[in-house]
């Protein structure tokens, strides 16, 4: 299948566009009027541009207000097509898209348009050129895809095609069977975008919400298996309007839009069995087999009280580093103060941070392929430095993610680590539950595709959580077990808790740790009974507990006094409980699930709240 990419997507000038769609892998590219009439190069050099860069330009785009006119502003219409088509000439492209009219003199009516788009098409073959109509989803004139296909069938033209864009037939909600029923040779452009499921007017959410397929929430898959039973064959392209986007880096940009198209026709065509896998299929984690610290001599001590207090012990030092392993239950979390180390220089940059975690997938050499083919370098370490000899890749707040075999890892540990004499006793923590991680809104994007496209992560419907300082966007990535999962924050807001923690970390970073135990009670007793800095939690916040649940007086107080929060669903019951922000960085929680499947998200608010004052605290 061939890919392409609509030049809207991306930031910069035309040039830049081009270099970075190239770069990324694709072979073809859809050419937006505003970045034409912006460059300062000729059509000609442009297609020469292209042309050297590998690229075909599959679409001129968009013709806006074209049809449904009548007298001297039909003709004006079709003096304007005209002069596109004296464009695309020097542009050496032949598809010009229609999208279908706003404007105000333009009458709705399918047999008129069909008689317009067919005078055009005509008009467009006598340069060897063709038209595609697509279906704006806020036009007066055709909204609705089934209509833009019975206009162009109706008009009956050999040089005039259909348009179909996924945002447009998603957002009006419009039936998708019939897509099937289009005969593929006049599907002329497929255009794909995502987007999360927003209840807003379409033109906004148009053009600031969509985004590559596995970061939002539209039944893409739905939409590609109705498409293959229509025979298309023609390249897949993205058009994303998406401000992230056209803020951020162009060549990553474009690396995502890439590996999205890969992945999209993977994830549905394993639907139909109907094409060659083009992926290696996805293996997913098993469980999160360490996290790794990068800490200096200031921050260790504290750290390590605070872990030695939950009840992990430093089990194995590092045969030949100053790196430590500390355990408890099926939880390895690795200290490493080691100089020159990808850890130290992970430290200069953010100081005291999680560098890298460890997730155990059943066999780390097809994962390596895997993210190879979506195009995330893989690397195995340090050469110089490390000996472990792990595939890693790196997140997209740069700490690393290793692929581990559950099986190897023990025989890894022993090869590496000199084991303490440790007396082993019952763990109060069994596991790691989920890992809370801070990013901007550009990152979470891609970390969004990362978890679905190479880990099959299952994302939740995204939330919002009301910080004091503004409202924080979060969504879970979990495993099919829930042994993995990843909650990614992201705000635009400046003062947020969030924000905060991005500039503290000089980009992002892990806001907690969540551990799983099946005694809560008892290790939120030794916390206090040790000392440990534990999260306040408001004396309204119980009053409140006990108006939204069947609680006793005497179970509230206990809450109370130990500050466990508490949440229900319809599985079971769920209690938490937060260690104050270390450092101002990040903090550990731990979970007591009773079947209970969700985050704690109506607890969030609180945590953000009291984590504000704590860090309004530390800035006084
Ligand atoms: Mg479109
Ligand atoms: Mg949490």
């Amino acid at each position: 299948m061939r890919y392409s990419i609509a030049t809207v997507c991306l930031s910069g000038t035309l040039e830049t566009k081009i270099g970075a769609i190239s770069k990324a892998g694709f072979g073809c590219i859809e050419i937006f009027e505003n970045d034409l009439v912006t460059s300062r190069n000729s059509p000609e050099t442009i297609a020469t541009m292209i042309c050297d860069a590998g690229l075909e330009t599959i679409v001129y785009q968009p013709f806006r207000d074209f049809e449904g006119l009548a007298g001297k502003l039909r003709a004006k219409a079709f003096d304007r097509a005209e002069r596109k088509f004296d464009l695309m000439t020097r542009l050496d492209t032949d598809l010009l898209m229609v999208c279908s009219s706003v404007h105000p003199a333009a009458r709705p009516g399918i047999s008129r348009i069909a008689d317009d788009l067919h005078e055009l098409a005509d008009r467009a073959a006598q340069r060897n050129m063709r038209v595609a109509y697509e279906a704006l989803g806020w036009s007066h004139v055709i909204s609705d895809y089934r209509d833009s296909w019975e206009a162009v069938r109706q008009a009956n033209h050999p040089a005039l095609g259909l348009c179909l864009d996924t945002f447009h037939i998603y957002s009006r909600q419009t039936e998708i069977d019939s897509v099937a029923n289009i005969p593929g040779e006049k599907i002329f452009l497929v255009q794909i975008a995502d987007a999360p499921r927003l209840s807003m007017d379409p033109l906004s959410w148009s053009r600031h919400h969509r985004c590559f397929p596995g970061q939002g929430q539209l039944d893409l898959d739905q939409f590609m298996e109705r498409l293959r039973q229509t025979g298309y064959d023609g390249p897949l392209s993205l058009e994303i309007f998406n401000d992230q986007f056209r803020a951020g880096n162009a060549d990553s940009v474009a690396l995502d839009g890439h590996r999205s198209l890969v992945y999209l026709n993977q994830s549905s065509s394993e639907l139909t069995s109907s094409q060659p896998a083009e992926l290696e299929s996805a293996q997913e984690p098993g469980g999160v087999e360490f996290i790794e610290f990068a800490v200096g001599d200031t921050e260790y001590p504290r750290l390590s009280e605070t872990l030695g207090a939950l009840g992990f012990t430093l089990s194995a030092i590092h045969k030949a580093k100053h790196v430590e392993r500390w355990t408890q239950g099926n939880v390895n979390l690795v200290f490493n103060r080691e100089d020159g180390s990808f850890a130290n220089r992970y430290y200069d940059l953010h100081g005291l941070s999680v560098c890298a975690y460890g997730l155990s997938v059943n066999g780390p050499a097809t994962m390596v392929t895997r993210a190879n083919q979506l195009g995330y370098p893989v690397s195995y370490g340090d050469p110089n430095t490390d000996t472990h000899g792990l595939p890693a890749i790196m997140g997209p707040e740069g700490a690393q993610l290793y692929f581990v075999d559950p099986n190897e890892q023990s025989p890894h540990w022993d090869r590496e680590f000199i084991d303490n004499d440790i007396e082993t006793r019952n763990p109060w923590i069994d596991t790691i539950d989920h890992i809370a991680v801070t990013m901007d809104h550009e990152q979470s994007l891609q970390a969004a595709l990362l978890h679905k496209a190479l880990f099959n992560l299952n994302p939740t419907a995204p939330l919002n959580v009301l910080d004091p300082s503004g409202l924080v966007r979060s969504q879970v990535f979990e495993s099919t077990q829930r042994n993995v999962a990843f909650t990614i924050n992201s705000t635009g807001a400046r003062r947020t808790v969030a924000s905060q923690t991005l500039e503290k970390y000089a980009g992002s970073g892990v806001n907690h740790i969540a551990f799983r135990t099946k005694n809560i009670f008892e290790i939120a007793e030794r916390m206090q009974n040790l000392s440990i800095e534990i999260m306040d939690v408001t004396e309204n916040y119980y009053d409140d507990l006990s108006a939204r649940f069947d609680l006793s007086t005497d179970e509230i107080q206990r809450l109370k006094q130990l500050h466990i929060l508490y949440d229900k669903d319809d599985f079971g019951s769920f209690f938490q409980i937060f260690t104050k922000l270390i450092y101002g960085r990040f903090c550990f929680e731990i979970v007591q699930r009773n079947g209970y499947r969700g985050y704690g998200f109506p607890n969030a608010q609180l945590r953000l709240t009291m984590q504000a004052a704590d860090i309004d605290l530390q800035n006084v």
